[in-house]
Order: C-alpha cells, then sequence, then structure tokens
C-alpha cells in the first residue's frame, strides 16, 4: 500500500462568520488526534485571517475556496495567491462543481489557476464530478477525463503530485446520496491513471479524495477503499462534533 497521508477537508461554502469560525475551532481542534490525518479547513474569505490565528498552534491547515490567476489587477470580487499567501492561508480549493455551475469557472481558467496556485505555493485542491444525467448516460469516464486533462494540462509533471484531487460527483453534494464505495473506487481509480498516464511517480503520491454527502456513519467505508486518500466534506463539516467523527474515520 502507497504511504499516502489521508486528508480530511472542510468546505463550508458560505457558512460561518468570523465568530462562528473561533466557536467551531475552540471546539473541533482540542479533538484532533494526535497524530492523525491532515485536517483542512476552507471557511469563506473574512474568516481566514482568524482560522489561521486559531489553528497556528494545531496540525490543521487553513485553504480558501477560490483564487484569480492573476497576481492582481482589475478584476473586481476577485482575490490573487499573493492575498492568501499574506494571510498565512497553505491552499485552495478550486473548481467546485458550485463555481462551475453558478460561477461560470470554466476548465480554461482552472488551467491557469492551477499553476498560479502551485507557483506560489498553495496546494491545490481541485474538484471533478460527473452530474446525475452525464452518469446515467455512461458519460463519466469521459467527462472526468476531459476536466481532469485540461485543468492540469499547464501543471507540469514535477508538479503533479502536489495537487489534490476530489472526485465529487454532483448529484451526490449535499444531497444525502453517496456514491456507493465501488461508484467511488471505479472513478478514483480511473483518475489515477490518468495521472499515470503523464506521470508514474505523481499517481502514487497524488492524493485522491472523495466528496459527496459524506458523513460519521460512511466516512470509514469511503476513506478506507484503496484509492481514496481521504474526503472533502460540506454539510458534515459545519458541525464540530460530526467534522472530528470523520477525522476520526481516517485515524
Ligand atoms: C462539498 O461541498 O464539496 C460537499 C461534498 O458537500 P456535502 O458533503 O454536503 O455533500
Amino acid at each position: 500500500m502507497p504511504d499516502r497521508t489521508p486528508i480530511l477537508a472542510a468546505n463550508w461554502k458560505m457558512h460561518k462568520t468570523i465568530e462562528e469560525t473561533e466557536r467551531f475551532l475552540a471546539e473541533f481542534l482540542p479533538k484532533l488526534p494526535e497524530p492523525g490525518p491532515e485536517v483542512v479547513i476552507c471557511p469563506p474569505f473574512p474568516s481566514l485571517k482568524s482560522a489561521v490565528e486559531h489553528c497556528a498552534q494545531s496540525r490543521a491547515r487553513v485553504a480558501a475556496q477560490n483564487m484569480h490567476e492573476e497576481p492582481e489587477g482589475a478584476f473586481t470580487g476577485e482575490v490573487s495567491a499573493p492575498m492568501l499567501l499574506e494571510l498565512g492561508v497553505d491552499g485552495v480549493v478550486l473548481g467546485h462543481s458550485e463555481r462551475r455551475q453558478y460561477f461560470g469557472e470554466s476548465d480554461e481558467a482552472l488551467a491557469r489557476k492551477l499553476p498560479a496556485a502551485l507557483r506560489a505555493g498553495l496546494e491545490p485542491i481541485l474538484c471533478v464530478g460527473e452530474n446525475e444525467t452525464q452518469r446515467d448516460s455512461d458519460e463519466t469516464e469521459g467527462i472526468l477525463t476531459r476536466q481532469i486533462e485540461a485543468d492540469l494540462a499547464d501543471v507540469p509533471e514535477d508538479n503533479l503530485g502536489e495537487v489534490v484531487i476530489a472526485y465529487e460527483p454532483i448529484w451526490a453534494i449535499g444531497t444525502g446520496r453517496t456514491a456507493t464505495p465501488e461508484q467511488a473506487q471505479e472513478a478514483c481509480e480511473l483518475i489515477r491513471g490518468l495521472i499515470e498516464s503523464r506521470s508514474g511517480g505523481a499517481a502514487v503520491a497524488i492524493r485522491i479524495l472523495y466528496g459527496g454527502s459524506v458523513k460519521p456513519g460512511n466516512a470509514a467505508e469511503l476513506i478506507g477503499l484503496p484509492d481514496v486518500d481521504g474526503a472533502l466534506v460540506g454539510g458534515a463539516s459545519l458541525d464540530p462534533g460530526d467534522f472530528a467523527a470523520i477525522v476520526d474515520a481516517a485515524t
């Protein structure tokens, strides 16, 4: 079994004020197992600084939920990698299906964002996944192949293993429907195979997460799959007890 440290990432989406972030961390951080998997908290932009400060004495790291590919410029409402670094942020979620669906995030933009994040020293968590219609019409393999090839096209082979990929079937996000272990393993194995076609070393090193209605009750089975190296958790990560139980399931 390759030695890949699991990652549990909490995607809070547009939830939690600064005060709520601090309350969550005060309850959650003391529950972190030592040693244990990597834990990444992804709060909204306004809470990043406070989250970094509160996580500083713990093993938890902090990531943003989006980033613009340019370091600065006339891009109203956007935030750049240097701005995130200045806050002490370690990583960034890129290509979440909600950003693709509601904010027009394209594979072309992601192909620019991925190398920009890596150049800046941020760990990117790239989200990919098919919708229900695509799964029902057997397009999952084609969709994942297109997204992985397009989004990572300009990431040099030497850096591929530093990317984290989250397989998130859109029909499982926030719906309470979870992919079966077979579906999750098949998709993550496919993704690892696509990385292998570019770099054998990166395929061994790269962490591939599953995301989609992960809960304390199903986390251990999903995270235990051979090609699943952790989870990106939305709804269940908003509760410190539930997220701690999911972290425990990977420990
Ligand atoms: C997500 O937001 O990436 C996610 C997987 O959400 P949930 O766990 O609520 O399905």
